[in-house]
């Protein structure tokens, strides 16, 4: 009999659900598929470095599995609707009688996998799926009343509760198959798709090295996380996110590394701190299967779909390419450009800033985001923007606006993190990092950097009023 093993979003052989489930049956014949979707990625604004990432951890992927016995092919079509012609015709190619996938939870992935279901069944191959991305699964996470939350801090808690009853158990990966290991792996093709490298001292691929950075985090750096995580000059923070995007680490591997380290983490532990950032993951994750609509461009909070938003092309354009005259948002924008990558702080700070004070809608911003970073995620991303811009669920209130001179110094009070970015300012004296025009005026100094391109205090009056206006 032979089992096959959809692998999408979850690009690791470890505490795999659904290709441990795959492999129980000793006797099986168990072949993996890939099926890229350059199109449906263009559409979703995956970005270039995400490509690369997941290409190099395929690689990876299939390098572990062919230790096993097991071969890991990687098919190419256009889009979700061709890639299930693809996967129909691979399973009567191989004679192929289960498939055993994970579960995504955003609307087109769902829709993709009802009609992969159907097809598959009508050709007798019995389809089965895992909730694996997730510590909990959506929908098990309820309020009394047996619907979603809409607040996080009740959610937490409830979700600790759970934890409490009973942990997630990790899975093994897979044991060693007859043939293994195999000889001849299958050719693995770059993806139609542009490409951008990844700073692979940053974010080394592989299974390897996600589990190693956990380990360290976990050893070390989680203890201070507290005091480190919003000041983005400091490496304070896991870096993981990559992994847990593509499904190279899971969650489950995070929290048990973290309780082996930690075990009072869930009890009142200093450490609990980091575990409720992995629960805003899952929040949002939540979120998007109770509300599918938040995949489809709509703000959680219905009147903020009136906001008259100034969509000014040179305001968006100096926000891109960290042209603001406001160091910490230029700083930030340079660091999202080039590494791909940006601090959670800096994520709050320039996502507030194009929304507040450009009045730019949010979504432009959100995909931006998913066009450059290499841990884009739907859930995440999406969530993060519309808590920024004041649409979301459990969102920042919308009259409460970040000053983005006062959140530099407070996050980056003496300007390391932007005179690493911003070489252009490397002079300017620490009390004045942040507003370097009044230093370079006073000091008839020119500087290579750009004025401020709104005024704060105006801005936000504009802002106000425009939401006001919306909310009446
Ligand atoms: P750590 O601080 O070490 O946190 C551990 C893990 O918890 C992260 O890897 C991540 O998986 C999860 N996490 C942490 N903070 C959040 C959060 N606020 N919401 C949801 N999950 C969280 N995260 C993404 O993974 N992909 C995105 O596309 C994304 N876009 C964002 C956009 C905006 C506007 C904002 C404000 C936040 C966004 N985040 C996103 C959340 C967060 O900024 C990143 O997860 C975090 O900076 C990643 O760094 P880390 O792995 O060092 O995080």
């Amino acid at each position: 009999v032979t089992h096959l093993f959809w692998m999408r979003n979850d690009l690791r052989i470890h505490d795999n659900y659904a290709l441990n489930a795959a492999c129980r049956n000793a006797d099986a014949r168990v072949l993996v598929l890939f099926i890229a979707t350059p199109a449906q990625w263009k559409a979703h604004a995956m970005s270039p470095r995400q490509a690369a990432f997941i290409f190099s951890s395929l690689q990876d992927v299939q390098r572990s599995l062919a230790e096993k016995g097991i071969p890991l092919h990687s098919v190419e079509c256009d889009d979700f609707t061709a890639s299930i012609d693809v996967l129909k015709s691979f399973c009567q190619q191989h004679q192929v009688r289960r498939m055993f996938y994970n579960y995504q939870y955003e609307v087109n992935e769902r829709d993709r996998d009802a009609a992969a279901e159907r097809e598959l069944s009508d050709i007798d191959v019995v389809s089965q799926g895992f909730d694996d991305s997730l510590l909990l699964p959506p929908g098990s996470v309820l309020t009394g009343n047996r619907d979603m939350y809409k607040v996080f801090t009740p959610f937490s808690r409830t979700f600790v509760k759970r934890l409490h009853a009973g942990l997630p158990e990790c899975v093994s990966a897979p044991a060693a198959r007859a043939g293994a290991p195999l000889r001849d792996m299958p050719v693995l093709t770059p993806f139609n798709y542009p490409f951008e490298s990844v700073d692979e001292n940053l974010f080394p691929s592989g299974e390897a090295a996600a589990l190693a950075r956990l380990r360290h985090f976990c050893q070390r750096t989680v203890t201070d996380y507290t005091e480190n995580r919003d000041i983005p000059a400091v490496d304070g923070t896991s870096r993981l996110s990559v992994y847990l995007a593509t499904g190279v680490l899971s969650p489950r591997q995070c929290l048990h590394r973290l309780l082996t380290e930690h075990p009072q983490a869930l009890d009142g532990g200093r450490e609990f701190v980091w575990l409720n950032e992995l629960i805003w993951r899952e929040f949002y994750r939540h979120l998007l299967v109770a509300y599918p609509s938040l995949c489809r461009y709509q703000p959680f909070i219905a009147w903020t779909r009136g906001v008259r938003w100034q969509n000014n092309p040179a305001h968006f354009t100096a926000w891109q390419q960290g042209k603001t005259g406001y160091p910490i948002v230029d700083a930030a924008m340079c660091q999202l450009n080039k590494l791909g990558w940006m601090h959670n702080r800096l994520r709050m700070i320039v996502a507030s800033f194009l929304v507040k004070d450009l009045l730019i809608d949010w979504r432009e911003g959100e995909r931006y985001f998913m066009s450059q970073l290499v841990d884009g995620d739907l859930a995440s991303n999406n969530g993060g923007w519309q808590w920024a811009a004041s649409t979301g669920t459990d969102a920042a209130p919308y009259f409460r606006i970040f000053n983005p001179t006062t959140q530099g110094e407070r996050f980056d009070r003496q300007g390391e993190f932007i005179r690493t970015w911003l070489p252009a300012l490397k002079e300017v004296p620490d009390e004045w990092i942040h507003q370097p025009h009044s230093w370079a005026e006073k000091n008839h100094v020119t500087l290579d950097y750009p004025a401020p391109i709104v005024d704060h205090k105006e801005a936000r009056r504009q802002t106000l009023d425009a939401y006001e206006a919306a909310r009446k």
